[in-house]
């Protein structure tokens, strides 16, 4: 099925977009180029739904009602890959800090997929039945967009689909696709730990509480989390991303903060995880001294990404087909057709929860956008994941990401087109 947006105008999309990307919940300018669009092929548009989400609805006779999904937000990230739409622009992040902008994880060209394929399915609506909801989602790297826009009355506004689909621009070569049923990306908790000590001056440390030593054992103790506690059978990720204290070499500040981030794939082993911590955050202060217990504090959950297994397979089918009818177009860009499925990712995700919310099935898979050429040395039959990828690509929120923007967004439509086909009537 032909869009009726040519590769060019989807390159000018995607590239205007990727100019200038807008952080999380602030995503105006975005949601204001989607909700033009959609108006113009004849979707009925909702816009500010979870603050800056858009939606619209295409109802095209009876049948089943059938949710696509992509997220608009952009990352504080100064980009450095150079290339002629690089972002130049600037913001003020929520904890106050002006930082570069960049779509370093891909969104853009998600948007740019979406819409590609909204135009496709509204010029070409005489050959299905049923309802298209296209859902364009803010603040997904927080992890509360899709939460926002259900508490705001989404399924309210769209009706409740029958199943939810979406796509990932990832560092795989062009033409290969990764969809895993069952548990495929991590749940992700992420804390502020603040440990209270006793300050004052450097030269007399007997005097006073160290929350700085008592930030660093505690940072030592918790590797120890992964390693002794979990089992050889299961997996977790425990990272302490940020380490702040003090401002001067003689003064021992009162305090000490930890940002925590931890990744799990089943639900026992992260409340044995997130016990573990606690424990040792509280004895690590109490081996310390500290004149009060240190506080947690949640700064964004993802649950686990779940694909459905008899929905994954049925769509796994009509992708792969995708790919095979695209065979030309891959193999000029160098590439091959492949669906592959990669064991779960450390990586985490909230579209999950638009399918949670409507209680339907969600099949969200990974879309390689990445020159096949720096792939010649990899067996993805035998990768483990994304970390196991050639050095040159640069991952997601890195600041040098950057997808080939062809033909990865011609791919990531007619993946769309067919997968939104496949569970339209
Ligand atoms: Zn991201
Ligand atoms: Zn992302």
């Amino acid at each position: 099925m032909t869009s009726p947006l040519t590769t060019a105008e989807l390159t000018d999309i995607y590239t205007d977009l990727h100019r200038h990307p807008e952080l999380a919940f602030e995503e105006h300018r975005t949601a204001g180029v989607v909700a033009e669009r959609l108006r113009g092929w004849g979707y009925a548009v909702h816009e500010g739904v979870g603050v800056t989400g858009v939606v619209g609805v295409l109802e095209n006779g009876p049948g089943p009602r059938v949710l696509l999904r992509a997220d608009m937000d952009g990352l504080p990230v100064t980009e450095l890959t150079g290339l002629p739409y690089a972002s130049t622009q600037t913001a003020t992040t929520p904890e106050g800090d002006v930082s570069g902008t960049m779509h370093a994880c891909g969104h853009d060209v998600h948007v740019t997929c979406l819409l590609g394929a909204a135009a496709a399915l509204a010029a070409h609506r005489d050959t299905w039945s049923g309802a298209l909801v296209v859902v364009f989602q803010p603040a997904e790297e927080l992890g509360g967009g899709a939460r926002a826009m259900v508490a705001d009355g989404l399924y309210d506004r769209t009706g409740r689909p029958d199943v939810v689909l979406g796509q990932h621009v990832v560092p795989l070569p062009v033409g290969v696709v990764n969809l895993t049923a069952g548990p495929a990306m991590a749940a992700s908790d992420a804390f502020r730990v603040t440990l209270h000590g006793k300050g004052g001056h450097g030269s007399s440390p007997e005097a006073t509480v160290d929350p700085v030593v008592m930030a660093a054992a505690t940072v030592m103790r918790l590797q120890g989390v992964v390693s002794r506690e979990v089992a050889a059978a299961d997996s977790a990720v425990v990272t302490v991303g940020s380490v702040r204290a003090g401002t001067r070499a003689n003064i021992i500040p009162e305090t000490a903060e930890l940002l925590v981030n931890v990744r799990s794939f089943a639900e026992d082993v992260r409340g044995r995880v997130l016990t573990a911590i606690r424990r040792i955050v509280d004895a690590e202060a109490a081996a310390s001294g500290a004149p009060s217990s240190p506080e947690l504090e949640e700064i964004s959950t993802f649950d686990l990404l779940v694909n459905d297994p008899v929905a994954s397979e049925r769509t796994r089918a009509v992708l792969s087909r995708t790919l095979e009818e695209q065979r030309t177009r891959i193999e000029t860009a160098g590439g091959r057709p492949v669906v592959v499925s990669l064991p779960p990712l450390p990586g985490s995700e909230d579209v999950g929860e638009l399918a949670t919310a409507a209680g339907v099935p969600l099949v969200y898979w990974n879309l390689g956008g990445f020159p096949a050429s720096l792939y010649a040395d990899v067996d993805l039959s035998r990768a483990t994941g994304m970390g196991s990828l050639p050095d040159g690509v640069a991952p997601n929120h890195s600041p040098y990401f950057a997808p080939v923007p062809e033909p990865t967004l011609d791919l990531g439509v007619e993946l769309l087109v067919a997968a939104a086909r496949e569970w339209l009537d």
